[in-house]
């Protein structure tokens, strides 16, 4: 049976959402808060590129889309480390070949949108959703002018970010829903790096940048206009802080002891780091993410994570197509759909929102630590020869989608703890490609 269905928020999940329901023959109106960004100017500051990973391609490629995103990524093969002392280093994700995606998210937000208008989707913009009264599925918007509109819903999705005031509305009026916000403490500023005078990307275009330096980190993602947004991510308070670095004299002196590299290719980094906002970084985690039949909170609505595992964009993705999967076993019964759908995705968007805040301390603290890159040196080496048996929880998460993020985290945690074990055998300087190594290595991984 056909539905009328309403999705809040036009943004990278509800965009996709509504081509995967669309598909499907159902009614599907969007109603967004903000203007259609395809007809304003993009304000500069605020995330402008994202890595988009299997997870996010799988679900795009499933209603047809893998091709056309394509076209607007840059492929990243690896980390390219720019350590403080000595040359830079470049780290490969995963094995030979496999790689992850720059993309701008206005241009993939923008196709995403132009993709479900043209699958029959209505996007409704100047639409801010103020209130829902569950009990006759009225939900409210507020326009432009203040006034409001009101509309009955059949079926209504939440996928309105990491502060929706759908689940606001949801959670005002549930006898016990669970929710739980953590900030982390540091904020994140985005900074330019322009091509060169001739025209050309000013470093290696193919890679993913970090400078890590312990309590903070920059790192730049490269974009088809030839630029590289970078992200300073900075403690808000402490010595080193947005806080306390606040004049024109500090911000030169941090960025030349710190980024010395980085410097000569951002001649506009001070006016930058003074006008580009602050924003700081949440996760959040809640249950129930529906009610019956008629509701469901998707995308950063029901799992806001940290971006260090580059995964809220993928995982959100993930949602539609584990959702759509679900619309495939259980036909018309939605009720059961919503159930099953919150059952099976809140334990992953757990895991990811754990396994992203690890990955903030392990790219800050460790890619410039030794022995942690003989660690990742040995782990290769096992994905290489027994793929299999040994996965790197980096590849778990970013080239395995059929791996649960559930499943990663907890293999990924048994894996390390072999790995701490054997990184502390004397001398695994010296042995660590011998098959002593990897024979005790493999035995133990087979208890896994
Ligand atoms: C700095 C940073 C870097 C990131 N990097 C990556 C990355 O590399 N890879 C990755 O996979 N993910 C990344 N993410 C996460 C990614 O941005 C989010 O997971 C993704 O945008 C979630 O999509 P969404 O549609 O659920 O939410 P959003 O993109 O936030 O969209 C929500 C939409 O709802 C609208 N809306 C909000 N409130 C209302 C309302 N009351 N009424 C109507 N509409 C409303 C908003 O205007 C917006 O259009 C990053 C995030 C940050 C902050």
């Amino acid at each position: 049976m056909k539905k009328d269905i309403t999705i809040i928020g036009a943004g990278l999940v509800g965009s996709l959402l509504s081509i995967y329901l669309a598909k499907r023959g159902h009614k599907v109106s969007i109603y967004e808060r903000r203007e259609d960004m395809r007809n304003v100017e993009l304000s500069a500051g605020r995330s402008i590129n994202l890595a988009l990973s299997d997870r996010g391609f799988l679900a795009l490629e499933k209603v047809g889309l893998a091709d056309d995103i394509r076209k607007i990524c840059i492929p990243m093969h690896g980390r390219l480390i720019h350590n403080l002392h000595g040359p830079s280093a470049f780290q490969p994700y995963g094995k030979e070949g496999q790689f992850i995606n720059s993309v701008s998210r206005a241009t993939l937000n923008m196709k995403l949108m132009d993709l479900a208008e043209q699958k029959g989707v209505k996007i409704f913009f100047n639409q801010k959703c103020n209130e829902i009264d569950w009990n006759t599925n009225t939900i409210t918007f507020e326009l432009e002018n203040k006034d409001t509109n009101p509309i009955q819903f059949e079926l209504l999705f939440g996928s309105d970010g990491a502060f929706a005031a759908s689940r606001l509305q949801h959670q005002l009026q549930h006898p016990k829903f669970d929710y739980n916000q953590y900030y982390i403490d540091c904020g994140y500023k985005e900074l330019t790096i322009p091509p060169t005078a001739s025209g050309e990307f000013a470093m290696e275009v193919n890679a993913l940048h970090i400078w890590p330096r312990k309590d903070y980190m920059l790192i730049a993602l490269p974009n088809l206009d030839k630029t590289f947004t970078c992200t300073l991510f900075f403690p808000f308070e402490g010595e080193l802080s947005f806080e306390k670095i606040n004049t024109e004299e500090k911000v030169k002196h941090f960025f030349a002891e710190n980024f010395p590299d980085a410097v000569p290719l951002m001649p506009d980094y001070v006016n930058e780091f003074f006008t580009n906002p602050t924003s700081s970084l949440v996760t959040v985690k809640c249950f129930p993410w529906i009610r019956d039949d008629k509701f469901a909170l998707i995308g950063d609505a029901a799992h806001a994570i940290v971006p260090f595992f580059g995964q809220g964009m993928n995982c959100g993705f993930e949602d539609c197509r584990i959702l759509d999967e679900l619309i495939d076993e259980n036909g018309d019964d939605w009720e059961i759909i919503l159930e099953k759908y919150q059952w099976l995705r809140k334990p992953d968007g757990d895991a990811i929102a754990d396994l992203a805040i690890n990955n903030f301390i392990e790219m800050r603290d460790k890619t410039a630590d030794p022995k942690f890159l003989l660690q990742k040196k040995i782990e290769a080496r096992l994905h290489e020869k027994f793929p299999y048996q040994w996965i790197p929880a980096y590849s778990q998460v970013t080239f395995s989608p059929q791996i649960r993020y559930s499943e990663a985290l907890k293999r990924g945690q048994k894996q390390e703890a072999i790995m701490q074990e054997v990184m502390n055998i004397p001398g695994i300087e010296v042995v660590w490609d011998t098959e002593e190594i990897e024979r005790i290595i493999m035995n133990k991984a087979i208890k896994i």
